[in-house]
């Protein structure tokens, strides 16, 4: 999935300031934002009170909805830099296309991990023969400074490893939670696990001190540390917990995004993070000449162009708002 925003928008992000230190229950509310012509998203980061989670720094929620009669997902190539993607589903399926020539179906409970490196470009729809449903999320982590150029990949992994407790299946997307790892390629130390309880279920899940944490809610009604969060919200816990008390009234999925605090600061503009100006404005020139970030083939239509640059310089350092 791509940041469609015609009015891109340059967030601030990473660095210790904006880290919450203890624990804390702080709700995010979702953005709507439009993807294409059928996909409506809501998007939980960057918010406009907060920015990452650890390494994680775009989260957008989308569905469940119908598109029986619909083409459903349609997102033409477009570049990323500087980070990693990932596409998780409960619902659907999604095609995934790249410049290293990949082309998989990513169907639910599995990961399509993309990590840019310096440069990558990919489109993502829904099949022509598709589910009645699509629902799903997709995330960005961040690539460090140290790993930030490397070459661009793609990783599908069908069968992730579970975590399992009374009334909670927790599938390993990135990271490791309670000593299962993911298989994923990770750059930083973080988690993300997506959290599938049962009707009932009170249940508790052991987290790191030093990690900052959040939990988003995918569907059903589940409390989160006492919580009530609904599905397309988000709920950021600051940091200094060692568990996480989850309690579900009725069958809930859950996803908990976990990292420890990212202290470099970044600019991320559309869909690109770099740590200067020049970075950014050399990767949207690039991908507007065709250079760089290669040709996703087999896509029908027209790759995206990039929005302008805003007038103002774009600065990793300074407030957020
Ligand atoms: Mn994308």
């Amino acid at each position: 999935m791509s940041n469609l925003d015609r009015e891109a928008v340059p967030a601030q992000c990473g660095g210790r300031g904006f880290v919450v230190a203890e624990p804390v229950r702080e709700l995010l509310s979702p953005r709507r934002v439009q993807l294409g012509e059928s996909t409506e998203v809501r998007r939980l980061l960057p918010n406009l009170g907060r920015r990452m989670v650890g390494a994680w720094c775009f989260v957008d929620h989308y569905g469940p909805d119908d598109i029986a009669d619909e083409p459903g997902m349609q997102v033409p190539p477009h570049p990323h830099m500087g980070l990693q993607t990932v596409s998780w589903l409960h619902e659907g399926e999604v095609l995934h296309r790249d410049s290293t020539g990949s082309l998989q179906t990513i169907r639910p409970k599995q990961l399509g991990l993309m990590t840019s490196g310096r440069a990558i470009s990919h489109s993502e729809e829904s099949p022509k023969a598709h589910a009645r449903l699509l629902h799903g999320a997709q995330l960005w982590v961040a690539l460090p400074d140290a790993d930030r150029h490397v070459a661009p990949h793609f990783e599908h992994h069908a069968d992730l490893p579970t975590v399992t407790a009374p009334g909670l299946t927790a599938t390993l997307i990135l990271g490791s939670l309670d000593g299962t790892a993911s298989p994923g390629t990770t750059y930083t130390p973080l988690v993300g696990a997506d959290l599938a309880l049962t009707e009932g279920a009170e249940v508790s899940v052991p987290l790191e001190r030093d990690f900052e944490y959040a939990v988003l809610s995918m569907s059903g009604e589940a409390h989160v540390d006492g919580v009530p969060v609904l599905p397309g919200s988000m709920l950021y816990l600051g940091c200094g917990r060692t568990e996480l008390p989850l309690r579900a009234a009725s069958d809930a999925g859950l996803m908990l995004l976990g990292g420890e605090p990212f202290e470099e600061e970044l600019i991320m503009w559309w869909n690109f993070i770099g740590r200067t100006q020049e970075d950014i404005a050399q990767a949207r020139s690039d991908w507007m000449s065709g250079a760089r970030f290669g040709e996703v083939v087999g896509y029908d239509g027209a790759p995206l162009p990039a929005p302008e640059l805003p007038p103002v310089p774009l600065k990793a350092r300074g407030r957020v708002r």
